[in-house]
């Protein structure tokens, strides 16, 4: 069964991102309003993941690392809740199998939370504790029982940027939630959580990208465009700060991109790549996100429409810049 375990556990956890993603993920289903994530070496020694959501109930604890335990409806069809969030109970077990893990929570309405160890899939201690509401996850010596796998992690620092653009991105796609990001002991951001989107690029680029961002706001027909382009003088922006959401997923989409190369093309502007966070709406009925599994490529079903819509909106907005 241990081996199952381990053998399971890969597909689902094969490196820090994919147990940070998991974490993340359940403290978005939690109903968290703040979210912490710490890493240390990239994740591979210890990654943190605390939350201010429901908790889970002292006697469900056991449960919840559990293979295909879910207290989730999996009956969810709309498109987002299934694109951005797992429902396969196996994220918690599959971590447990390949770490130490240890999780403090509780739910509001408890007087006492619990603490539960849990090593290579076997629970360890347990014990009532004093903690704020919420949840908080400890993954240590991720695969220390898998030195396999141990073989197929990056440099700590690949590993960590990884991280870092993941959570980089639920900072820009949940405006409202505040998400606060630590690696090796510095703090690298907090996001507001106002739903200030343009606070929110600034505050997790604080470092790359400078003030002049433009605005971007277009509606037609099925679309709506939302989000900030750059001014002059973002010399120092690279690929990392062209983000593309469609319905509230980052997408890869050579679409949007082909839309900023229109709308640039008779710009002058400093650096190579104008910065692009750019959020899209869409009816999904006019759009494929099952053409790659990981279903991080779009596919529309009018494309010239969508880049013309896209090249419109930019160039309206540079425009207005000008004048
Ligand atoms: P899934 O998310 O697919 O349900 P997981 O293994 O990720 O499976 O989590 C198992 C269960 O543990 C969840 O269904 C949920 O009930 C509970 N859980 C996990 N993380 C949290 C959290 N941060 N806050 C509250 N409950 C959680
Ligand atoms: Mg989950």
């Amino acid at each position: 069964k241990e081996v199952a375990d381990k053998i399971a556990a890969g597909e689902v956890v094969d490196r820090p991102l994919s147990i940070v993603k998991e974490l993340v993920e359940n403290s978005i289903d939690a109903g968290a309003s703040a979210i912490t994530v710490e890493i240390k070496k990239g994740g591979k020694t210890y990654i943190r993941v605390t939350d201010d959501g429901s908790g889970i109930e002292a006697d469900q604890v056991e449960t919840a690392f559990l293979r295909h335990a879910t207290s989730k409806i999996s009956q969810a069809r709309d498109l987002e809740s299934i694109e951005t969030l797992g429902f396969r109970g196996e994220a918690l077990a599959s971590i447990s199998a390949v770490s130490r893990t240890e999780i403090i929570t509780k739910p509001a309405a408890a007087a006492a939370g619990v603490r539960l160890v849990i090593e290579g899939s076997h629970p360890a201690e347990k014990e009532m504790t004093g903690c704020p509401d919420g949840t908080t996850i400890v993954v240590r010596d991720l695969f220390y029982n898998t030195p396999a796998r141990q073989k197929f992690m990056k440099s700590d620092a690949t590993e960590s940027s990884l991280v870092i653009e993941f959570v980089s991105q639920i900072a820009l796609a949940y405006a409202n939630l505040k998400i606060r990001l630590i690696s090796n002991g510095n703090l690298l951001f907090t996001t507001p959580g106002r739903g200030d989107r343009h606070k929110n690029i600034l505050t997790v680029f604080s470092r790359e990208i400078s003030d002049d961002l433009i605005p971007v706001r277009a509606e037609k027909d099925y679309l709506s465009l939302e989000g900030y382009i750059s001014g002059p003088g973002q010399s120092r922006a690279t690929r990392k700060h062209q983000i593309f959401f469609i319905n509230g997923r980052v997408v890869n989409s050579k679409i949007l991109q082909k839309g900023i190369s229109q709308a640039y093309s008779d710009k002058l502007f400093e650096g190579r790549f104008p910065v692009a966070f750019l959020f899209l709406r869409a009816d999904p009925a006019v759009l494929d996100v099952n053409i790659h599994p990981n279903k991080r490529e779009v596919r529309f079903n009018d494309e010239a429409f969508v880049t013309e819509f896209v090249h419109h909106a930019l160039r309206q907005a540079l425009l207005s810049r000008e004048s």
